[in-house]
């Protein structure tokens, strides 16, 4: 038996033909009508000398050319290029490093440089590789030169664009991909051609693309198709496909890879926007159920002593209950329009923040200084148990000790006269905790995860007649101090025996 040759052609006239002369002739041939089965031929068995056309539709014969040369196993074997258009852009022809070239002509012509061709192998003969037998007999196609041209323009654009496309065969093995999609893939095309699509992303992806493809061949009856969604080397991808012809499914089709990572991070920046604006719409609308309520009562209580002031009847003593219930009144419109101006703007993000080192210990003693009187006159004993030594913290130092003041302050109010009020920081680990130990009244447990919202107070039992001032704001305010500077505040309590409030405070830096 004679050599084996595979001859590779979409021209079915041409294979034929150049099979023909090789069989007449003692070789053994093997057919293939375009690029893919001539990858499928190879696979199966190498054949002795190849015979490849170079303008093909789907894989054309310069990229199979590549992938003979590119592969070990076939890469030593001689590739003749056959050409029945080129003749103009033979330099390029020339170029690829073929072994021969045989220009396409009539039958004995054609026949006759076959022969040539194969004797020159034979022989090893240099000669082969500089020239393309029967050239002088071609002649110049312009349709299909044109049609080259478009096809080289195609590439270009494809190449251009940063979306990635892989083309596919009817059967899903890929035919070409795009500079964008060997980028995105880092890998060379060559490895990719003729490997089944969903391949492409590797393993844990092919899942993903299967169900993208099976989505797009149910419904792609022209119905537009929402872009699925993959995550790939830590970009968000677009996943649509395009048929080559819609009427003919067995031509394949596109599959677009689109680097969605910008849209999907502005989306996100936009939600978190968003989940901002409905914050502050919250803040906003409790603030004016809160105007409508609370702020009335103190108004009217203003109101009505001014009324009573300017009746001429009034008394002396009378006159100076009444001007103390309207200033005792205006203090606390004074202490609400702050606390809501404060928590409005914490909790807006508007907050401009401060960090400096800050001494906690420092200002827990202040504090209890400053509150020093209230305890004294109340007989409430207050002591502060602090370690040797404490980290300074890098904190807003004012919003802080607006904190431990919020603090002090409601285990002075709600501690009856004669009580214990323990201060105590502790170093533990990462953070820096603050306690405010009390032997007060205590918060039912009820209440007890409640007393962090805005405006809520714990109702005062029925019978008990001592009103106690407050707007329900101080511990939403030291709940969103705290936060901010990264810690935690909470609350341990049992009623009739008193409560615990205890903060954090980390001692990493919380960037401002
Ligand atoms: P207020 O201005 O009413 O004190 P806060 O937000 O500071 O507002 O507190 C909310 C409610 O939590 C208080 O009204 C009170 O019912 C309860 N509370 C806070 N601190 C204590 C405490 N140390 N002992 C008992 N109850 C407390």
């Amino acid at each position: 038996m004679g050599k084996r040759i595979l001859v590779v052609d979409n021209d079915r006239l041409c294979v034929e033909f150049l099979a023909d002369i090789l069989i007449q002739h003692g070789y053994e041939v093997c057919k293939a009508y375009d690029g893919m089965e001539a990858l499928e031929a190879l696979e199966k068995r190498l054949p002795d000398v190849i015979f490849l056309d170079i303008v093909m539709p789907k894989i054309d014969g310069d990229r199979v050319f590549r992938y003979i040369r590119s592969n070990p196993k076939t890469a030593h074997i001689p590739v003749v290029i056959v050409s029945g258009t080129l003749a103009e852009e033979m330099g390029d022809i020339l170029a690829l490093g073929a072994e021969g070239y045989v220009a396409k002509s009539q039958r004995g012509e054609f026949q006759k440089n076959v022969l040539k061709m194969l004797e020159r192998l034979d022989d090893g003969d240099e000669e082969a590789t500089r020239e393309v037998l029967g050239v002088e007999n071609l002649v110049p196609r312009h349709k299909v030169k044109e049609l080259l041209a478009i096809r080289r323009f195609l590439r270009t654009v494809l190449d251009t664009i940063p979306e990635a496309v892989v083309e596919v065969d009817g059967r899903q093995r890929i035919l070409s991909v795009n500079r964008a999609g060997l980028e995105m893939t880092a890998r060379p095309e060559l490895e990719l051609i003729g490997s089944p699509l969903i391949d492409l992303l590797g393993p844990e992806h092919r899942a993903t693309l299967d169900d993208a493809i099976a989505t797009f061949l149910k419904f792609a009856a022209g119905s537009p198709q929402e872009a699925v969604s993959l995550r790939y080397g830590g970009r968000v991808l677009h996943v649509l496909f395009t048929w080559v012809n819609v009427n003919e499914h067995t031509q394949g089709f596109f599959m677009t890879l689109r680097d969605v990572t910008d849209l999907a991070r502005k989306i996100e920046e936009l939600s978190q926007l968003n989940t901002r604006l409905q914050r502050m719409d919250r803040v906003r609308t409790e603030l004016l159920t809160m105007v409508s309520h609370d702020l009335h009562t103190p108004l009217t209580a203003i109101k009505g002593a001014l009324q009573m002031l300017l009746q001429e009847t009034v008394g002396v003593e009378l006159s100076r209950e009444l001007l103390a219930l309207a200033q005792k009144n205006a203090d606390r419109l004074f202490r609400l329009v702050s606390d809501i101006l404060d928590l409005a703007r914490i909790e807006a993000g508007g907050l401009q923040r401060r960090r400096e080192p800050f001494d906690v210990v420092a200002a827990l003693r202040g504090t209890a200084d400053r509150l020093h009187r209230i305890a004294l006159e109340k007989e409430i004993a207050v002591t502060v148990t602090v370690p040797d030594t404490v980290p300074p913290l890098s904190a807003d130092g004012m919003r802080i000790e607006q904190v431990f003041t919020n603090l002090l302050g409601n285990a002075l109010k709600f501690t009856p006269r004669g009580g214990q009020i323990a201060l105590t920081v502790k170093d533990v680990g990462a953070e820096i905790r603050v306690e405010f130990r009390d032997s007060g009244v205590g918060i039912p447990a009820e209440h007890l995860d409640r007393i962090f919202d805005r405006f809520y107070r714990v109702p005062v039992p029925a019978g008990t007649d001592a009103e106690v001032e407050g707007t329900g704001l101080g511990l939403s305010i030291c709940k969103a101090v705290v936060e901010d500077h990264g810690g935690r505040i909470w609350a341990e309590s049992q009623l009739g025996r008193g409560s615990t409030f205890c903060l954090t405070l980390p001692k990493a830096v919380v960037p401002a």
